[in-house]
């Protein structure tokens, strides 16, 4: 395509877009990057970002093959080697002495030695990630970064992609590829609708200092609320930090919102479980809004999407960006070299790449909701057992299980009587 000064542009440099864009240039392709601001760059004694993501080992070698890991390591990260899930009592016992100890049904735990690994995964904060490729494109020949830059307009002809940027400049490329967010502008450009379900329950992160040690797990505890998550954060400032992820009402978060800080630790210590460390401090907190949003298409002529703006999923199992990573490493795979392929906008490459994600998300976004199910107290066993058609209530542990492992990325596929029954119930 050499009409044109770049042969993809990649609408968006968050996680997904930028390590997509490394995975290109790797392949030789030409490789324009609009974003509308720059990465905030960690500092070692900041306080931990209150966006975090646990990163699944098939993500971190996805990273370390575009060379941006060992720079991620260097700054930080909380590797986790325990993973926990169970769901909270309620009713009598939950309120007796020692009750909500004891109360844990169901407790699900995997723990890396016993799979033969160093550890699941890592909690990685959002910018440590987004620093690091933002660094990295800066450093690759075949990217040129557009910042502060944001698509407002594009035009589709047979051979290319006319793009107009919010300052008026224009690019010409022969593929576009929609990086950007779960409300993307590339997505609407291109007319692609989406199919959306918003989650009755609503998400608020609480970033919080602890006692010591730091720790190596990460769990959940389901209550008839909604979920409430622990995930560990790397050392900062010399103290300890977690990350807690509160589901609940919408009308409870706005109150939660509201609170005094000395307001809400007394919430999160009636709230949380016993596992919990005693909470010191809770000096950032947000709320994020959950939805399953899933694109009609994820092509569409020489536009096509990955990461949030092709799908959003429900984050119980925190599984959002280890999915577009999934997406960005297939769409490079399927784009192959500039030498070997000529024009990366080709219909057969797009539709391959939309054949092999589809149904995988599609699956994730279903094995979430059962995951939600296989543990959610509002379902007893023998219903869920019936409704799932798994036979007998015995066999919702060995479901539970190995659909834990799927939704948490601890295993990449699930068992084939699983993964059948899910494209049944779908
Ligand atoms: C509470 C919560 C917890 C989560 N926890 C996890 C977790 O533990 N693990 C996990 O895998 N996922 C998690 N997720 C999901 C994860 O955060 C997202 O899936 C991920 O950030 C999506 O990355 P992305 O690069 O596709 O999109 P985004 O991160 O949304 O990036 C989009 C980029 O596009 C840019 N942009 C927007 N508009 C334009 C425009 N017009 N022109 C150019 N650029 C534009 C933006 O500036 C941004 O940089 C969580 C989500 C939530 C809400």
């Amino acid at each position: 395509m050499s009409e044109h000064e770049h042969d993809i542009a990649v609408i968006g440099a968050g996680m997904v877009g930028a390590a997509l864009a490394l995975a290109c240039a790797a392949g030789g392709w030409r490789v324009a990057v609009i974003e509308p601001s720059t990465p905030e760059q960690p500092s070692d004694n900041s306080e931990p970002d209150l966006r975090v993501s646990a990163l699944s080992a098939g993500s971190e070698a996805w990273l370390r093959g575009l060379g941006v890991w060992p720079a991620m390591e260097e700054m930080r990260m909380a590797p986790f080697q325990r993973l926990a899930v169970w769901e909270a009592a309620s009713g009598p016992l939950a309120s007796m002495p020692g009750g909500r100890l004891l109360a844990q049904q169901a407790r699900t735990e995997f723990n890396a030695a016993r799979l033969g690994r160093d550890h699941l995964g890592h909690i990685v904060e959002n910018r440590v990630t987004r620093w690091a490729l933002w660094e990295r494109m800066g450093q690759q020949t075949g990217i040129t970064r557009f910042c502060p830059a944001s698509l407002q307009a594009l035009k589709q002809t047979e051979d290319g992609v006319t793009l107009t940027l919010e300052d008026g400049e224009t690019l010409h490329v022969a593929l576009v590829v929609g990086a950007d967010g779960a409300s993307s502008v590339t997505r609407r450009l291109a007319g692609i609708g989406t199919s959306r379900t918003q989650y009755r329950q609503q998400a608020m992160v609480i970033n919080i200092r602890h006692a010591p040690p730091a720790q190596a797990i990460t769990w959940q505890m389901f209550t008839p609320q909604g979920p409430k998550a622990y995930l560990p954060l790397p050392e900062a400032d010399g103290s300890a930090w977690g990350s807690l992820v509160w589901y609940d009402q919408p009308e409870t978060l706005d109150e939660l919102m509201a609170m005094e800080e000395d307001r809400l630790l007394a919430a999160i210590r009636r709230t949380f479980p016993l596992e919990l460390p005693d909470p010191e401090a809770a000096p950032a907190r947000g709320r994020f809004p959950i939805a399953r949003e899933h694109a009609h298409q994820y092509a569409h002529g020489r536009v096509v999407l990955v990461g949030d703006a092709a799908h959003t999923i429900n984050p119980l199992a925190g599984q959002g960006v280890n999915l577009g990573f999934q997406d960005a490493a297939a769409l490079a795979r399927c784009l192959g070299t500039a030498s070997a392929q000529g024009d990366p906008g080709k219909a057969g490459v797009l539709a391959a790449y939309e054949a092999e994600r589809r149904p995988r998300n599609r699956l994730m976004m279903d094995a979430m909701d059962l995951f939600y199910h296989l543990f959610s107290n509002t379902t007893p066993p023998l219903h869920l057992a019936r409704t799932l058609g798994l036979g007998l209530a015995g066999r919702v542990p060995f479901a539970r299980e190995r659909v834990t492992r799927y939704a948490m990325g601890i295993d990449e596929q699930l068992p084939a009587p699983i993964e059948s029954l899910l494209k049944r119930l779908a």
